[in-house]
């Protein structure tokens, strides 16, 4: 079952306006929410985080917390399993084309939920592959918007040479990945680039970061070179359906001795550490 304005239906049964903005000019904003054991995980930071994705829009938001509360546990509600991801997409709604926002439109609310799955045990053991690109996307990286088509393009040049994720450099300076933010690890040193316009701030990323400092881990956030991410012992990235994952081939050249490194192990464990106590509530 998805919800769409204002009901629940089958997605058979879904339908949204031709003239809708989000289809004519990708005029909206998304989110991306875990569920684990039918609890939404880390809600309220994702839902501080679409509120600033539509401030960064200027579209007001349609709901108060507790209302996307009910929604969304209405949607978990409505689906089978007990881990999901949810969905959530905003868009300014439908009107005449027209770049220019329209007066007393209704924004179209869209709810969906699929399984999620536990990233692959061969990638969890081995580690993935990633690429390097020249991040050429527009200068509000921070706004989750639904105009995906550079990462789209950005994603397919990893997935066309068999490669997990295309990690992005602009001015010769890591950014993050095209569906992901990216850490490594330097002289044992965890570093993560600084939140900016430049990317969205993870809340995985968020999350790496409170483990980081709970555990002991040397940690260090600040600007990090493309000679860096070139010559890290180990690099990881991080997003709310892969939570955290060990890159060992970077461009086709092994990562430190190309194998999952000691702090993604550590921050692995203490991820599913982290993420059963909250589930047990
Ligand atoms: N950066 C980009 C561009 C993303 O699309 C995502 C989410 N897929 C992330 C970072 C990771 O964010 P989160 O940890 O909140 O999923």
């Amino acid at each position: 079952m998805i919800y769409l304005n204002g009901k629940l239906m089958p997605i058979e049964e879904a339908c949204i306006p031709v003239l809708d903005r989000g289809f004519i000019f990708g005029d909206g904003v998304y989110e991306v929410i875990p569920v684990y054991s039918r609890r939404p995980f880390r809600l309220t930071s994702h839902l501080l985080r679409l509120q600033h994705s539509l401030d960064g829009i200027h579209l007001k938001n349609p709901h108060c917390d507790k209302e996307w509360h009910d929604l969304i546990a209405q949607v978990i509600a409505g689906n089978d399993g007990d881990d999901q991801y949810l969905y959530l997409h905003i868009t300014r709604g439908a009107a005449k084309r027209d770049h220019a926002f329209p007066h007393n439109v209704t924004p179209t609310v869209l709810i969906m939920s699929t399984p999620l799955l536990p990233p692959a045990r061969e990638l969890l053991v081995k580690g993935a592959s990633a690429i390097t690109a020249s991040d050429n996307r527009w200068i509000r990286c921070d706004i989750k918007a639904i105009s995906l088509l550079p990462n789209v393009l950005l994603r397919q040049m990893a997935v066309d040479v068999g490669a997990v994720e295309t990690i992005l450099l602009r001015d010769g300076f890591l950014t993050e990945g095209a569906a992901s933010n990216i850490f490594l690890v330097k002289d044992s040193v965890l570093l993560a680039p600084p939140k900016s316009h430049l990317m969205l701030p993870g809340i995985t990323y968020d999350v790496v970061l409170e483990l980081a400092a709970a555990n002991n881990v040397l940690h260090e956030v600040r600007e990090i070179s493309e000679d860096e991410l070139r010559t890290a012992e180990e690099i990881m990235l991080t997003s709310s359906t892969k939570e955290i994952m060990a890159i060992t081939r970077l461009d086709n050249k092994i990562v430190g001795d190309g194998e999952p490194g000691p702090l993604f192990t550590r921050l692995y464990q203490c991820y599913q550490h982290y993420k059963a106590t909250v589930m047990r509530g």
